[in-house]
């Protein structure tokens, strides 16, 4: 999931720019980075955290895989971040960076020779297409947050990184769903995704005992990273909240058995079976050496539970000694609560990427977030980009091109303060640009074996 809000306006809006931006050839933040600086960041290759590419699809195919639970489940509505609307002018820029674009607008004529020129990049470089997005924005290596990797997605560039969620709500979940419309979706798809997963181990059904249930989570979680996961992602925060507790194991045994067949759990003996499957999905994740991914932000619609969001909440699980084994990565770095975030770096086990932000924020306000980060746990920091599509316009290419750029002008920004402000040497401004880029991931995936050609 992306943390985009709506772009539902966006399609019912007329296709104008936004009157209160300027022109996007004007939107220039890189010439206030110091030149140096900015040769640097823009030089490297870098490993890219979090994304959403979408596969090679034949005439009149579709990808549904991108994201189990895609902003298209949700209910429509018409405001959303000034920067994530699909009308943003700055999006054009993509387009003249990879298909030669003329334009800077997008009236509907505009728009239509966009998607034409995509359309023959596409056919030019067929499977490849995938990787020469990668090539065009510098980006060696893309971890691919999708339900299954497919066609084009070649995996010397781009890792895979399945969804465990469904793996939490095994019972009935219809109450879980009477929320709001946006739950009932994401818990309709949630358990059609465990049916799915059930499917391909083999089963029938859901398992009798908790026993044998968590026998298939390990048998999940085993398969794939030996089809080649590097991570587990967890989007809890569309679904519950952050806090995880400790139950034992008689108490959730008995709640497993009493609903496995039928009948609804109460909320607060089906949480506390949620506490306990998160706890196996991340230690075995962990004893697997697969780091788990927690989309920690606040997310798109109208109904999502910000304060749940909040990453401080997850300290009681993270710290607990049993959870030592497991690296647990803030996607989207807790924002709003990129403060809070900043505290949590200083646990061992914790990293934080700035995906989403270099969307929702201009590269001004990203560079806030990132020197906080750099000046309190520089090697916990990592470059992610969130590319995904957004509507039939502006998909993962270009929302990606928009993210990497942000988020390098933001790396550059932060940089050229530390190091005007006596904080930095220029040599170290040149080693934080490569530990965000990539350095820090490599150590978390053990990357080393990742080689991209022109990779550094
Ligand atoms: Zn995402």
């Amino acid at each position: 999931m992306t943390t985009r809000l709506g772009w539902a306006a966006s399609l019912l809006a007329p296709v104008l720019m936004v009157s209160c931006a300027p022109p996007p050839s004007q939107y220039t933040p890189r010439q206030q980075v110091d030149p140096q600086v900015m040769a640097e960041v823009d030089s490297i290759q870098a490993i890219d955290n979090h994304a959403h590419p979408v596969r090679v699809v034949g005439e009149g195919e579709k990808d549904a895989d991108y994201d189990a639970l895609p902003v298209a489940l949700m209910e429509a509505y018409d405001s959303g971040p000034l920067r994530e609307r699909a009308d943003n002018p700055e999006l054009t820029g993509a387009w003249r960076a990879l298909f030669g674009f003329r334009h800077e607008d997008m009236s509907a004529e505009s728009v239509r020779q966009a998607l034409e020129l995509k359309k023959q990049a596409k056919k030019d470089k067929g499977d490849r297409y995938p990787a020469w997005v990668l090539d065009e924005m510098k980006i060696g290596v893309m971890l691919a947050n999708r339900v299954s990797m497919g066609r084009g997605l070649d995996p010397a560039r781009f890792k895979w990184v399945p969804y465990g969620d469904a793996l939490m709500y095994p019972l009935n979940n219809d109450g879980l769903g009477r929320r709001d419309p946006d739950r009932k979706a994401f818990f309709g798809a949630e358990t059609r995704l465990l049916k799915r997963l059930l499917g391909e181990a083999g089963a029938s059904g859901v398992p009798a005992t908790l026993e044998e249930y968590l026998k298939f989570v390990t048998a999940t979680l085993e398969r794939w990273k030996g089809q080649g996961a590097v991570a587990v992602k967890l989007e809890m925060a569309y679904l519950r909240s952050f806090d995880v507790g400790n139950p034992g194991r008689a108490e959730v045994e008995k709640t497993y058995a009493a609903f496995v067949q039928s009948g609804s759990p109460g909320d607060g003996e089906y949480k506390a079976l949620q506490d306990f499957l998160f706890r196996h999905i991340a230690r075995e994740a962990g004893r697997l050496g697969m780091p788990l991914h927690l989309h920690s932000s606040a997310g798109a619609g109208r109904y999502f539970d910000i304060p749940g969001a909040n990453p401080t909440l997850l300290t009681a699980v993270i710290e607990d000694p049993a959870m030592k084994g497991v690296t647990f990565v803030l996607v989207h770095g807790g924002w709003p609560f990129v403060k809070e975030t900043t505290a949590m770096l200083a646990i061992p086990n914790v990293y934080a990427d700035f995906s989403g932000q270099n969307l929702l924020l201009y590269p001004r306000a990203l560079a806030e977030t990132i020197r906080g980060w750099l000046e309190y746990a520089p090697e916990k920091v990592l470059y992610a980009s969130d590319s995904s599509p957004w509507d039939e316009r502006i998909d993962w290419e270009e929302s990606g091109w928009l993210a990497d750029r942000t988020s390098r002008e933001a790396l550059g920004l932060a940089l050229t303060g530390m190091l005007r402000d006596r904080e930095i040497t220029r040599e170290r401004a040149a080693d934080l640009a490569r530990m965000v880029l990539r350095g820090n991931a490599g150590r978390v995936y053990g990357s080393g074996r990742w080689a991209v050609a022109g990779g550094q």
